[in-house]
């Protein structure tokens, strides 16, 4: 399954990534994510990087390609991938197809008013990152994490009027790219306003009809939560 997710903030990207990586043993591959790491972890990489970031410019397209045919080399991605966060400019999806067949494009979407909703809810623990959502996945306990008792945080953009703003730039970002994959046929469209725990078996039901989930999973138990 290579697949590229697209999607606003609050579609539940990474809620669907997670899944597919937990059952299927699929990478997930965030370049943001990729990016912080390699800034967190000091190579030479990340210092180059982080001068972008700071400023908060994107990347330039012969630095993040590189990253990611790296990346797509590695052992683990022969079972496929899922790409999140990549590509972000027309150059970066043609140099991706210059690597590897992309099987799928998912755009997962909901309507602005629905990922303000739940972004607005949503807090997350500090330390292990789970995310919960105080009126759909509220913690058992007041405001600490199930796992590990520390205390849950919003993000600081996650605030109705940001949240608003981060919509809207998503869609000026990625909707060449939406484009791009809507005229090579591939652009499956998934609107997630039924939620991750109803949406997620059935695209995973969509997948595999198309041919494009074929692998068996590695935990067969995963629950789309
Ligand atoms: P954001 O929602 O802030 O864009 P990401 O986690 O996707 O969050 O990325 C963090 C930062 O990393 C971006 O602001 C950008 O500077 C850089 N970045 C991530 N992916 C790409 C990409 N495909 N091309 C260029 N820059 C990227």
């Amino acid at each position: 399954m290579r697949v590229v997710l697209l999607g606003p903030p609050g579609a539940g990207k990474g809620t669907y990534a997670s899944y597919f990586k937990k059952k299927y043993c699929i990478p997930h591959i965030s370049t943001g994510d990729i990016f912080r790491a390699e800034v967190a972890k000091g190579t030479e990489l990340g210092r180059k990087i982080k001068e972008y970031l700071d400023k908060g410019l994107l990347v330039p397209d012969e630095i993040v390609i590189e990253v990611v045919r790296k990346r797509l080399s590695e052992p683990d991605c022969k079972i496929g991938f899922i790409l999140d966060g990549f590509p972000r400019t027309l150059e970066q999806a043609r140099a991706l197809d210059e690597m590897t067949t992309i099987d799928a494009a998912i755009h997962l979407y909901v309507p602005m008013e629905v990922a303000v909703d739940r972004l607005s809810n949503r807090v997350v623990c500090p330390k292990c990152g789970r995310v919960y959502n105080l009126k759909y996945m509220p913690p058992k306990n007041d405001m600490v994490c199930d796992d590990d008792g520390t205390p849950l945080v919003r993000r600081s953009d996650d605030r109705p009027e940001v949240i608003r703003k981060r919509y809207e730039v998503y869609y000026q970002t990625f909707k060449p790219i939406i484009e791009y994959y809507k005229n090579k046929g591939i652009l499956i469209e998934f609107d997630n306003t039924i939620g991750s725990d109803k949406g997620i078996p059935m695209l995973e039901k969509i997948l595999i009809e198309k041919g494009i989930l074929k692998i068996k999973p590695c935990n067969p138990n995963v629950e789309p939560k």
